[in-house]
């Protein structure tokens, strides 16, 4: 088998806030490789540098030294190139705004053809199960709905990597599983390659190939475990041993990096 491309590759990334008091170090010596297809999970307590890491790739903030690339590209000729969709922790749809012209308002700004909206906005809106909501406002969605309108809007202009900082963070657990099991889907029928930002250690290791553990001040990876669980996994596969273990090394490294504080 030929080696997967990196869509992302870090080496000694650091990122230094220059704060009016003193200096934050939100990233000291990230080195991480994300390959084609990976399902990457950032998880680690406030703090840590998850949010800085996936603005650097997204070239909203600029690193201090190291290098990054996306798609083998500098984050900001990654961006002019339109490498990735970007979901944030809040829906951030526009409550004026049906969920179709929600979802079409980036395709709007990049100038892609009205018909061709349309057939984006469709395809996106079946891809997260939301076909029939076009023109509902958002506050007659429920959380849950609107998390996936906002997934749809990321997807719509159907780049290659998507960057998702804690979509479900906000919603209630029942749902969440429910949309957790529908992102395995979505990911296994797209081939995208998705970062993911995750308070929840069952989260991580349910959706992840590949789990980041991070810990804060300064922000850094503790650990990066391969995951050796099967692409295709139901819900109750949270219930193996084998589920358990990765779990286990999870809180491990979580549990490591916190005593380094004291
Ligand atoms: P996380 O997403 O893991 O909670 P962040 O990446 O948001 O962490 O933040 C990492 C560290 O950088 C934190 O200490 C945070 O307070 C600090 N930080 C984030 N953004 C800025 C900024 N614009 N200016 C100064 N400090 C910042
Ligand atoms: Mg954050």
């Amino acid at each position: 088998m030929t080696q997967a491309a990196s869509v992302v590759s870090a080496k000694d990334l650091c990122l230094t806030y220059q704060a009016n008091d003193a200096p934050v170090h939100a990233l000291s010596n990230v080195n991480l490789d994300v390959k084609k297809g990976d399902f990457v999970s950032f998880i680690g307590p406030s703090g840590c540098g998850k949010t800085t890491f996936l603005r650097v790739i997204a070239d909203l903030e600029k690193k201090t030294s190291g290098t990054i690339t996306v798609n083998g590209m500098t984050p900001e000729e990654a961006r002019k190139a339109r490498a990735y969709g970007y979901v944030f922790q809040a829906p951030a749809l526009y409550p004026w705004r049906t969920i179709e012209k929600n979802i079409a308002l980036p395709l709007e700004i990049m100038n892609y053809a009205a018909d061709d909206r349309q057939k984006r906005i469709a395809e996106a809106l079946d891809l997260v199960g939301l076909t029939g909501f076009e023109k509902k406002f958002p506050w007659q969605l429920s959380g849950g709905m609107q998390q996936r309108a906002s997934i749809a809007r990321a997807l719509a202009f159907d780049a290659d990597l998507l960057l998702m900082d804690e979509p479900f963070g906000a919603l209630d657990e029942i749902v969440r599983d429910h949309l957790n099991e529908e992102l395995l889907k979505l990911w296994a029928r797209t081939d995208k390659t998705i970062c993911f930002v995750t308070h929840s250690i069952p989260e991580a290791v349910y959706l992840s190939t590949k789990i980041v553990v991070m810990s804060p001040r300064p922000g850094r990876v503790t650990d990066i475990i391969d995951s050796p669980l099967p692409r295709e996994r139901p819900l109750d596969i949270r219930e193996t041993p084998e589920f358990l273990e990765i779990a286990h090394r999870v809180r491990e490294g979580l549990r490591a990096g916190h005593s380094y504080e004291h």
